[in-house]
C-alpha cells in the first residue's frame, strides 16, 4: 500500500483556529501500546485524567471527564442530558458557536430565546439581566472563547447574575480550556464542555465535560429518557466511576494517553504560567502586526489571548495569502467564518502554538507576502 498521503505531511506551524501544535510527549503518548480498554491499568489513566481535568478547570466536581467525540460531542453531551421537550432555554449569541447551541438545542425541543449580540462584540451582562427579569429560564447558555470572532465572553459575571437563580449555567470552553482561567466552581457553571485540539494541544477527538451536583440533580430528575444513547450520562458515569467499571463503549485508548500527557505537559508548565504565556505572546503578536500597520477586528478589552481576528486590508485577497502562507512557508491561519468571511484572518495561539519564535514566523511570512 501506498503511504504517499503521509510522506507529503510535514510539521505545519498550525496558527489557526485549531487543531493547533502537538508537543513530542503527547505524539509520544498516543503511539504507547494498546491495551484492553477495562485493564486496571488503563482505568488507574482514566481516574487520572479526571483528577487532572478537575485541576485544569477548577472544580470539585465528581462527573469531570472526557466525552468521546470532539467538541461539539461536547456541546451536544450538555444540552441533550440537560434538555427535555419545551425546556426554556437561554443562549447568549455573538458568532458561530453560539449559533450552534441555538441549533442543538432547538432540534431537541426546547423552547429557545436568544440574546443577540453584534459579532466581534461581547455579550453585554446588563442585556442578559434584563432577559433574565421577564422569564424564567432552565438553562442560560454561552460561549467563553468565540473562536469565530476572537471575542472573549464575560463568564464570571454571567456566572455571578445566575447566582442562587434556579437555572443552570451552560458554558462552552471549548477554546479558553488550557489557554486562560476557567474556574468552574468560582463562576457557578454546572455544566461546561470542551475539546482537545485547542488550547490543550492534543490531536481532536475527545471533549472533556464536567456537571455539578445541580446538573447532576437536573438529570436524574428527567420525566423522559435522553434522547441519545451514546452521550447518556446515566450510563457513561458508569463506565468513568465507581470499583466495578461497566462497558458501556470502548473508550479511544490511544487518544485518551494523548490527553493524559497533554494534561500533563499543562501542570507541569504551570497553569498561571501558561496562561501568562498566552497572553505575553498574544501581546507580543498585536504589537508586530500593528508595527506591520495591520489592526486587530475586536476591542482590546474583549480580546481572546488565544484566537487573533486581524482586519484584512483594503484591496488583500485574503484567501490568496492564506494559501501562500501554507504553500511556501508552511504556516496555517484561519479564515473568517459567517458574516465576518473575507473580513478577517484567524490567527491561532494555542496551547504549544502560542510562542515568541511562532509568532516571528508568521510576521516574517506575513512581511513577505504582503
Ligand atoms: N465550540 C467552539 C467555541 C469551537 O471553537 C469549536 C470548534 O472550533 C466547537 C465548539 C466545536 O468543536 P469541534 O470542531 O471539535 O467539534
Amino acid at each position: 500500500m501506498s503511504s504517499d498521503h503521509f510522506s507529503s505531511l510535514s510539521q505545519t506551524l498550525l496558527m489557526g483556529p485549531g487543531p493547533s501544535c502537538v508537543p513530542e510527549q503527547v505524539y509520544t503518548a498516543l503511539s504507547r501500546p494498546t491495551i484492553g480498554h477495562l485493564d486496571p491499568r488503563f482505568i488507574a489513566i482514566m481516574d487520572e485524567i479526571k483528577e487532572r481535568l478537575q485541576t485544569l478547570m477548577q472544580t470539585d466536581n465528581r462527573l469531570t471527564i472526557p466525552v468521546s467525540g470532539t467538541g461539539s460531542a461536547g456541546m451536544e453531551t450538555c444540552f441533550v442530558n440537560l434538555i427535555e421537550k419545551d425546556d426554556p432555554v437561554l443562549i447568549c449569541k455573538n458568532g458561530v458557536f453560539g449559533m450552534r447551541m441555538e441549533d442543538v438545542a432547538t432540534r431537541l425541543g426546547a423552547a429557545v430565546d436568544v440574546v443577540e449580540f453584534d459579532w466581534g462584540t461581547p455579550v453585554e451582562v446588563d442585556a442578559l439581566r434584563s432577559k433574565l427579569a421577564e422569564k424564567a429560564y432552565k438553562i442560560v447558555a454561552v460561549v467563553h472563547a468565540e473562536t469565530s470572532t476572537g471575542v472573549m465572553n464575560p463568564v464570571a459575571e454571567i456566572g455571578a447574575l445566575l447566582k442562587g437563580c434556579d437555572s443552570l449555567y451552560l458554558v462552552d470552553c471549548v477554546t479558553s480550556l488550557g489557554g486562560m482561567e476557567v474556574n468552574v466552581d468560582e463562576w457557578n457553571i454546572d455544566a461546561i464542555y470542551s475539546g482537545t485540539q485547542k488550547c490543550l494541544s492534543c490531536p481532536p477527538g475527545l471533549a472533556p465535560i464536567s456537571f455539578s451536583a445541580k446538573a447532576i440533580e437536573a438529570l436524574q430528575a428527567r420525566q423522559s429518557k435522553v434522547p441519545n444513547w451514546y452521550l447518556d450520562l446515566n450510563m457513561i458515569v458508569n463506565y468513568w466511576q465507581g470499583q466495578q467499571r461497566a462497558y458501556h463503549h470502548t473508550a479511544p485508548i490511544n487518544m485518551l494517553y494523548g490527553l493524559y500527557a497533554a494534561l500533563g505537559v499543562i501542570l507541569e508548565e504551570g497553569m498561571d504560567q501558561v496562561f501568562d504565556r498566552h497572553r505575553r505572546v498574544h501581546e507580543y503578536l498585536v504589537a508586530g502586526l500593528e508595527e506591520m500597520g495591520l489592526s486587530m477586528a475586536v476591542a482590546a478589552e474583549s480580546r481572546l489571548p488565544m484566537l487573533n481576528a486581524v482586519a484584512v486590508p483594503e484591496g488583500v485577497d485574503e484567501a490568496e495569502l492564506r494559501r501562500r502562507l501554507l504553500q511556501e512557508h508552511d504556516i496555517e491561519i484561519g479564515a473568517g467564518l459567517g458574516v465576518l468571511a473575507g473580513k478577517i484572518w484567524r490567527v491561532g495561539l494555542m496551547g504549544h502554538t502560542a510562542r515568541q519564535e511562532n509568532v516571528d514566523r508568521l510576521l516574517q511570512g506575513l512581511k513577505i507576502l504582503l
